[in-house]
């Protein structure tokens, strides 16, 4: 088969589930075809590693240590398998790659320049993405809306390959969104028709329109984008909002998208038997509700923690419960009370030193009072300092993240690896490592989920920069509180749980177990919580 490749871009806002659409049409195609997504990103950071989660969203990791954008959550969600490094393209990479041609004499004797240079770099890197993972049919999504000056050279790039490929080896989506203003009540097409213009002033002709929107897209709207665009009715797909995101590739199902691009590609594939498997998933009656607080500090954006929404609802279709995740600020107050009136509890990854005072007082009242509660990376920091502060009797326990000074209290400390790096970003463990797990709950939870392997080690991905101090993880061998994890070669605590005899479910981990949860098999860990929430409920 001749490579194909299928183009999103998007129009008028972020955040119109432009990742879910990508990753929904590649749903179809990656039960027969190895499909690879890349997506595009405009902005001059080599990668999101260093950029603030109130501003970008949540950092994805991916198992080979890569910190790319939270699409590519789901990207893997959408189909369980793993993405790599080369997959996410920036502007900052794009430039780096450029100069280090020049530099190296590539270019001898010409003047670089944006048009033919950059845009060609970007289409060898494409190119080089299919290579190296075999890739049958790539999938690239360009971050940001089609307006942004940012994206300017890779509009240009994609017009370039679409004037040398075959019509049927290359298909460009254009998702946009169609608003109902309060005022009027009804859809308003313009954005849409303007955004074509736009891009039919760039050289782009989308074949398909996808319109996202409150609702479904009417007859007279269809018609009308159809219209502007050039293309028949039956090229228009409408999504509404739903409310879960995995119900988007049945949505897409129902209107013959699959066929739609079976036909314009030219391929063949049978009919999807896990968009069978995820309905008998999906639309269950889900009887009782759940209240999970997640105890946080990147307040600004939701997004900030994309992957530990997503985790509690592949949970919440496990048990058939509603999840309902509320969300507690705790830059300027601690929050007993909200904790007081929930299920259970989350404290969720973060980075320095805000919020962190009010998060363990908070911390203090869960583990007292029993609620059951998962700490994620520093979430399992604090669960460490709290316990010496309280438990062991040393009120100056504290993390060298906060307090630079707080040695010999440095109950949580730098990775010995991270000593002597002067560049601080970017340098921290990162990826896929393997744990063996010890009894315990998490070992338990492990074994039931299916998730450990032959070789008798669970995997998770990681990313932090501190670790707890191996001097204070001995202390706690004489109480309560298990470190359940155990390697020959290096030292780094990964799970530690509460014992069953004093707390119900009271577990934290260095990890990330959100990276890697899939709606037919959800995390252990949250598996845990929402189990040991709906037991005490009963
Ligand atoms: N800030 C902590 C560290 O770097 C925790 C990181 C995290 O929560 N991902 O170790």
């Amino acid at each position: 088969m001749r490579k194909k490749y299928i183009i999103v871009t998007g129009w008028v806002i972020s955040g119109i589930w432009k990742g879910v659409t990508t990753a929904a049409a590649w749903f179809f195609l990656s039960e027969k075809f190895n499909v690879v997504p890349i997506k595009l990103d405009g902005y001059l950071n080599i990668d999101p590693g260093t950029m603030n989660p109130h501003e970008h969203g949540e950092v994805f990791v991916l198992a080979d240590g890569a910190e790319v954008d939270m699409d590519f959550g789901h990207y893997e969600r959408f189909l369980g398998n793993e993405c790599t490094w080369v997959q996410s393209i920036s502007m900052g990479k794009i430039f780096a790659g450029i100069l280090e041609k020049e530099r190296r004499g590539d270019f001898l004797w010409k003047t670089v320049q944006m048009i033919p240079h950059v845009t060609d770099h970007i289409v060898e890197r494409i190119e080089d993405v299919f290579a190296q993972t075999w890739g049958e049919i790539c999938m690239i999504e360009v971050g940001g809306t089609v307006w942004d000056i940012e994206v300017e050279l890779y509009l240009e790039a994609i017009r370039q390959m679409r004037r040398i490929k075959r019509k049927e080896d290359i298909l460009h989506i254009h998702l946009t969104y169609v608003p109902i203003p309060g005022w009027v009540h009804e859809q308003k097409t313009k954005p849409t028709q303007q955004s074509i213009n736009l891009l039919q002033s760039r050289g782009l002709f989308p074949d398909i329109i996808v319109a996202r929107g409150k609702a479904k897209l009417t007859k007279e709207s269809r018609e009308k984008i159809a219209l502007f665009s050039n293309l028949r009715k039956e090229r228009i797909f409408s999504i509404p909002d739903v409310p879960s995101i995995y119900e988007i590739p049945q949505i897409l199902a129902k209107q013959k998208f699959d066929s739609l691009m079976q036909w314009m590609l030219n391929i063949w594939y049978e009919k999807s038997e896990k968009l069978e498997k995820w309905n008998k998933i999906l639309y269950q009656e889900q009887k009782e509700k759940i209240i999970i607080w997640l105890v946080w500090k990147y307040t600004a954006l939701e997004d900030s923690y994309s992957s530990i929404s997503a985790a509690l609802i592949h949970v919440g279709h496990k048990f058939w419960v509603q999840i309902e995740t509320r969300f507690i600020n705790t830059r300027n107050r601690d929050g007993i009370e909200e904790v007081k009136k929930c299920d259970g509890c989350i404290i969720p990854w973060g980075f320095w030193d805000t919020a962190i005072e009010n998060m363990i007082t908070t911390l203090t009242y869960i583990r007292e009072n029993q609620i059951p509660c998962l700490g994620i990376c520093l979430g399992m920091q604090l669960m460490a300092i709290e316990f010496t502060r309280n438990k062991l009797w040393i009120p100056q326990a504290n993390s060298l993240e906060f307090d630079k000074h707080c040695q010999p209290y440095d109950v949580v400390t730098l990775l010995d690896s991270q000593k002597n790096i002067v560049q601080l970003w970017g340098t921290m463990r990162l990826g896929k490592q393997s744990s063996i797990l010890i009894e315990g709950k998490i070992k338990e939870l492990y074994t039931q989920q299916k998730r450990i392997k032959k070789s008798g080690s669970v995997h998770e991905r990681f990313r932090h920069r501190y670790e707890i101090n191996p001097e204070f993880a001995q202390k706690f061998e004489s109480t309560w509180l298990h470190i359940t994890w155990k390697s020959k070669k290096l030292w780094i605590a990964q799970f530690l749980e509460l014992d069953s005899s004093v707390h119900p479910y009271y577990v934290g981990t260095q990890s990330h177990p959100e990276l890697c949860s899939y709606l037919e098999n959800p995390t252990p860990l949250f598996v845990g919580l929402i189990e040991s929430c709906l037991k005490i409920k009963k």
